[in-house]
């Protein structure tokens, strides 16, 4: 199995640092608001990831945390905290916000067919670990304080932003964003931030330098390391196997994240860095919860797609290019699933067998660093394939659904659900209600015509004894 290391920026062989396990730690949501699509394609993408790798035999322990305390919104240390902001929209407490937001992350990750993870931290759940790791940080001088907080000082790390390709010299000189004067460097990020002097924040701990909360890019370290060392040493850790997050998350979070490792116990964090590429809207606008140009999966749901054939057009294009989303594409994706699903609906009376040379085709696919798109395609030349029977076919599908999870086992299931998102305007209801009139009077043209308006609209009628039933056209 191959996979693109960020850090080498090449494919490398994947090999485990303990035999037949791997971990993997996934930063996980920052929960002030709804999960975007663009969030749930990190979270498609490393459900994939974990499912090939279970395909290969691998024993997975993967961890993804949710961040409900000390992201900021300006990813390095300046800015207010997300989940503060979001108090003032919503007139709740942050708590309250963070247990309404992982409630909802919980029921996308089910609608979208992601396995469960090994553990979920909360972040808010680990601030005695944080506090453990400044305090070693400080212990070995890698700490100053300045008037709001505990800042790391990236000069004492050699090869800083390596991973990112920054360039330092020149962030130094040419920032673009107002830099605290206080700071050292303009890479130097919080550790631990001190609550405001004049108001009191829902979420504040005690610390050996103050009230206040931790920094964003500790929370991740406390959690990773803990959740797949087995232990709290964190003086005395050892890398996992691999670390995954969107692309942004490359040059400010998982850069401090591997100073802080480097600093806390001289060694590298993770074997493998892999980045998934972002969802994009027409004309490259960037998807993001802070400007509210965003869809949730619930905003789908409610045009008529289901959340698998979400999973499904996300298995369109590989996890390192960018996803152009647009609605149009969504609907050729549910088209696309739905012949596949309708296909395994088909009744079959004998038992088929996982037709090896196809198979081979797929997990060949899938093994060169996730080549999803590739496996697809796979899977549409096995369905033309008129040589191989339909009891094979399915077997086979059914074999590779442990991988691309669309719930092939039960397609009539999913077939139903998709109906039932098929909600009818009004206009359209009243079109058809007229051609049933139409037709009861034997109005044949009138009838036809009605009908004609209704297609135009996207819908098609179905006749049955004494009623009838409209349904989305899938031009079938
Ligand atoms: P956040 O909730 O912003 O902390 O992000 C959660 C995960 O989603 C991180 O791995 C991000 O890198 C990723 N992410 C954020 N926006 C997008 C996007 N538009 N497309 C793909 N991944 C994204
Ligand atoms: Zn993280």
């Amino acid at each position: 199995m191959r996979l693109f290391n960020s850090v080498s920026r090449k494919k490398e062989d994947f090999v485990p640092l303990k035999p037949g396990a791997v971990g993997i730690y996934a930063c996980g949501p920052t929960v002030y608001h709804y999960a975007h699509i663009g969030n749930l394609r990190a979270y498609i993408f490393e459900d994939i990831l974990r499912r090939v790798l279970e395909m290969n035999a691998y024993q997975v322990r993967h961890v993804t945390n949710l961040t409900d305390v000390g992201h900021l919104t300006d990813d390095g240390d300046a800015g207010e905290d997300k989940m503060e902001k979001a108090k003032r929209r919503e007139g709740k407490n942050s708590w309250e916000i963070a247990e309404y937001y992982i409630d909802a992350l919980k029921k996308d990750w089910q609608s979208l067919n992601l396995k469960e993870p090994f553990a979920r931290p909360r972040a808010t759940a680990y601030i005695d670990e944080q506090i453990e790791i400044v305090k070693i940080l400080e212990k070995k001088g890698y700490t100053y304080k300045i008037s709001d907080g505990i800042y790391f000082d990236t000069s004492k790390i050699k090869d800083y932003g390596k991973i990112a390709m920054l360039d330092v010299e020149n962030l130094q000189a040419g920032a673009r964003v107002e830099i605290n004067p206080e700071k050292k460097n303009k890479t130097d990020f919080a550790l631990w931030k001190f609550s405001p002097k004049d108001s009191k924040r829902d979420m504040e701990w005690d610390s050996p330098w103050g009230v206040g909360f931790p920094g964003w890019h500790t929370e991740c370290l406390a959690m990773s390391l803990h959740l797949l060392n087995g232990h709290k040493d964190y003086e005395h850790s050892e890398p996992f196997d691999i670390h995954c997050g969107g692309a942004d998350l490359l040059p400010v979070h998982h850069t401090n994240e591997i100073a802080q490792s480097e600093a806390l116990a001289g060694h590298k964090l993770a074997e493998y860095w892999l980045h998934n590429e972002f969802v994009v809207l027409a004309g490259d606008a960037k998807m993001s919860k802070s400007s509210g140009n965003f869809f949730t999966l619930s905003s789908l749901e409610e045009m008529g797609y289901h959340p698998l054939s979400y999973r499904y057009l996300c298995l369109g294009s590989h996890y390192r290019s960018k996803l152009n989303f647009s609605v149009q594409a969504l609907e050729g994706a549910q088209r696309a699933y739905m012949k596949i699903l309708n296909y395994m609906a088909l009744p079959t009376k004998e038992k088929g067998k996982v037709n090896q040379k196809y198979g081979r085709l797929f997990s060949d696919a899938l093994n060169d660093d996730l080549n999803v798109p590739k496996g697809l395609a796979v899977v549409w030349d096995l369905l033309k394939n008129e040589d191989v029977s339909l009891a094979d076919t399915q077997a086979t599908l059914l074999n590779w659904d442990a991988v691309l999870g669309l719930r092939l086992h039960e397609a009539k299931q999913v077939l139903q659900e998709i109906d039932e998102l098929q909600t009818v305007p009004d206009n359209v209801k009243e079109l058809a209600e007229k051609r049933w009139q139409a037709k009861k009077a034997r109005n044949w043209e009138e009838a036809d015509s009605y009908r004609d308006q209704v297609l135009s609209l996207g819908f098609v009628i179905e006749d049955m004894a004494d009623n009838y039933k409209i349904k989305k056209n899938y031009g079938e």
